[in-house]
């Protein structure tokens, strides 16, 4: 074989790997989405019970549920588990949240499955309030404080990049009538990508619209969402939505997390050993 068909060879040979990873996630097979919400002011204010009577986490369901390509379940706070088992996790490849008045009361145990998913490849989108859930506070490792407002003003929000994938089908902004201003400084990590910047009628502005990677995981913060007004039907922020979890499906491969310690027989080049050590050959690493 020549050199130049050795080449088209192996060429050939990574195209058909890339069109299988693609097949395994994007294209064919259906993105599952699970959507979180802590479903407690629905229950308990009869101004958000009246805007969502089945919960938020049905509105925002039926949003994603336009794209045929998309499988959706819900959980909340009160299944067993927070509806977030090892099993309802493992089919999960992008995971909704909205939280606010119960944040202490997720599970810790439920919170490290989660964060151990996101880093595997899971997706996250953070809605609203849930700049304060523990979950998103741990992945962003600051205090995640933001300055806000409940005056029932208008938001518009910018389009920062038209051509983030996030942002498909919103042209140069939208607004919502009433939302709950959340202004800056907000104390987050600086993102990878500042998808929108919203403007409020009070004159404040706000990164209401984040990204960042955390292991193999994609997250989006997305501000709007406040309980008190019908945010959560509004057509630009259920596109966004839509947008939102398409892009943040997990590549094909799965990053498992695991700290091996390889024995210096299986080293790629021989090796003897040089120094002393504090670990027996095969022994686990310190956590
Ligand atoms: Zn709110």
């Amino acid at each position: 074989m020549s050199l130049a068909s050795l080449r088209f060879h192996s060429v050939k040979r990574r195209v058909a790997a890339a069109d299988t990873a693609a097949l395994h996630f994007g294209m064919s097979a259906r993105l599952r989405v699970t959507v979180w919400n802590e479903n407690v002011h629905e229950r308990r204010n009869p101004i958000v019970a009246k805007i969502y009577p089945k919960g938020m986490h049905s509105c925002i369901a039926d949003a994603l549920m336009i794209d045929n390509n998309v499988e959706v379940r819900t959980a909340t706070l009160h299944d067993p588990e927070h509806g977030l088992t090892e099993k309802v996790l493992e089919q999960t490849d992008v995971l909704t949240w909205w939280g606010h008045v119960a944040h202490g009361e997720v599970a810790d145990a439920i919170v490290d499955r989660a964060i151990k998913r996101i880093w595997q490849g899971m997706g996250f989108i953070a809605l609203h309030s849930s700049h304060y859930s523990k979950i998103f506070k741990r992945l962003m490792g600051t205090s995640c404080s933001l300055t806000w407002r409940e005056a029932g003003e208008k938001e518009r929000v910018w389009v920062c990049n038209p051509a983030h994938p996030i942002a498909r089908g919103i042209n140069r902004y939208f607004e919502i009538e009433n939302s709950e201003m959340y202004g800056e400084p907000f104390a987050i990590p600086a993102p990878d990508e500042i998808v929108f910047i919203s403007w409020f009628e009070g004159g404040d502005v706000f990164r209401s619209g984040c990204t960042w990677k955390r292991g193999n995981g994609k997250i989006f913060y997305f501000a709007p969402g406040h309980e008190m007004y019908p945010i959560f039907f509004n057509p630009n922020v259920q596109l966004v939505l839509r947008n939102a979890v398409r892009w943040a499906a997990p590549d094909a491969a799965r990053w498992i997390d695991s700290c091996p310690q390889i024995p210096i027989s299986e080293a790629c080049e021989p090796l003897e050993q040089k120094g002393p050590r504090m670990h027996k050959e095969g022994e686990e690493g310190y956590r």
